[in-house]
């Protein structure tokens, strides 16, 4: 990890050109590399030597973007993935297989419950899910013999609950297993949940951290804090021989290295969900940025729910950034710089008023995305959480008349205007 600031770890990391080299971070458009003799390249395959071979597997453009990811998270190794999706499903199945289990947040984005919930499930591993607000009796109680992980996110997408941190993760050691948070929403400019006990971070690069709405893609940070050898019957994948790699030993030969090279060298080996160079390319540009732009939709999504608040026609406002929200206080424990520009409300006329107001908005777009400069918005019980009954919705913590406003970086008067004209035609 080096010693800079935030600031100066999303402009200067991951990559240092030594002379005559290329100053951005180039991309190696390459499916392959070259080596002199068949020894070389034999030493690669039984990761006796670390170099890149096929692209599938590394990278050396995503290798320079997840060193500044990693770098910002203040972890000691990380991968770029194809999706945030790929990303949640590696964090888990490098861990657990048929015949495990995982305890999980309940208030998660809609996509990883059903990965979690329904799809892994199919695989052997199956999932509990627990009340983020639950007391850490009922938190201890969803934990089993065969439990591998915990998962949470550190401000639900699009429940926008807090996660306290600290709390999962005691649970999370007190078993034995990992604690693994999707930082997606609070990115590191916000939280840093390895400060607060967490072991492994996942992202959606595809939201803050791209910004553009550029390029779907994903990242595994691990903090090489969990020992895995001191659990070494619940983590036999990274604890015993690997055959695939003539009989290595993750946590012998790679140390701190061990669970990051295990998801890179078996899950991108065999799974191949890799993020192409183009869109890490784009994502590290996204990412010289993500500290001006993250206090600033933090500052345009407060503003946004301060006028809603005062608004006649809406009925409830939700972000842990206002005073009086249920989460508030930990909001302020773990993020008191700013939560995130993704905001939630209701109007009093329940779900029809909701979808009349959003289809009246002339700039902010109905959109499947959040976390972009421009601002959108969405209806999650229409949306992406359609799949979901009620029942499920709730224990999502969405509310069916929920509008998700994801508040971007243009001016906030405007941003006002066009909600202020929409919720005039409702
Ligand atoms: C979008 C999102 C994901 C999934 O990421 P993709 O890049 O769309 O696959 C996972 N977690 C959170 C919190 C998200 O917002």
């Amino acid at each position: 990890m080096s010693s800079y600031n935030l600031e100066t770890k999303c402009v200067q990391s991951g990559y240092e050109p030594k002379k005559g080299e290329p100053r951005v971070v180039p991309i190696y458009q390459s499916t392959t590399f070259k080596y002199d003799t068949s020894e070389q390249m034999g030493r690669l395959f039984d990761l006796e030597d670390a170099g890149y071979f096929y692209t599938r597997l590394q990278n050396p453009t995503n290798d320079a973007v997840a060193a500044k990811i990693c770098d910002l998270e203040g972890g000691v190794a990380a991968m770029l993935t194809s999706s945030g999706q790929a990303a949640s499903f590696y964090a888990i199945m490098n861990i657990a297989q048929a015949g495990d289990h995982i305890v999980c947040a309940s208030a998660v984005y809609g996509g990883t419950y059903n990965l979690y919930a329904h799809t892994i499930k199919k695989m052997g591993v199956d999932a509990t899910f627990v009340d983020p607000d639950c007391s850490e009796e009922e938190l201890n109680a969803a934990f089993r013999d065969n439990t591998k992980a915990v998962f949470g996110e550190t401000i639900a997408n699009p429940a926008l609950v807090v996660l306290d941190i600290e709390k999962f993760a005691n649970a999370a050691h007190a078993h034995g297993v990992p604690l693994i948070i999707d930082n997606t929403f609070a990115t590191p400019i916000n939280c840093r949940p390895f400060e607060w006990g967490a072991d492994i971070v996942t992202h959606s690069t595809t939201k803050y951290m791209d910004g553009h709405a550029a390029a779907v893609g994903g990242a595994i940070v691990d903090s090489g804090n969990f020992d895995w050898s001191a659990h070494a019957d619940k983590f036999p994948g990274l604890t015993t021989p690997d055959e695939t790699y003539h009989g290595i030993v993750y946590t012998e030969k790679f140390g701190k290295g061990a669970y990051i090279t295990k998801a890179t060298a078996q899950l991108m080996r065999d799974l191949g969900s890799i993020q192409s160079p183009q869109n890490a390319f784009l994502l590290n540009i996204g990412l010289e940025t993500l500290h001006l732009r993250v206090p600033r939709h933090c500052e345009n999504a407060l503003k946004v729910a301060k006028y809603l608040k005062n608004h006649e026609k809406v009925a409830w406002v939700n972000t842990p950034a206002l005073e009086g929200d249920k989460y508030y206080e930990l909001a302020q424990k773990y993020m008191p710089n700013g939560t995130c520009g993704v905001i939630t409300f209701g109007l009093k006329g329940g779900r029809e008023a909701s979808v009349k107001m959003m289809d009246s908005l002339k700039m902010v777009a109905i959109v499947t995305h959040v976390a972009d400069a421009r601002s959108c918005v969405l209806h999650p019980a229409s949306h992406t959480h359609r799949q979901m009954n009620d029942q499920e919705l709730l224990e999502a913590g969405v509310q069916p008349d929920l509008i998700r406003f994801s508040v971007g970086i243009e001016n906030a008067d405007d941003i006002i205007a066009d909600v202020d004209q929409a919720l005039a035609q409702v």
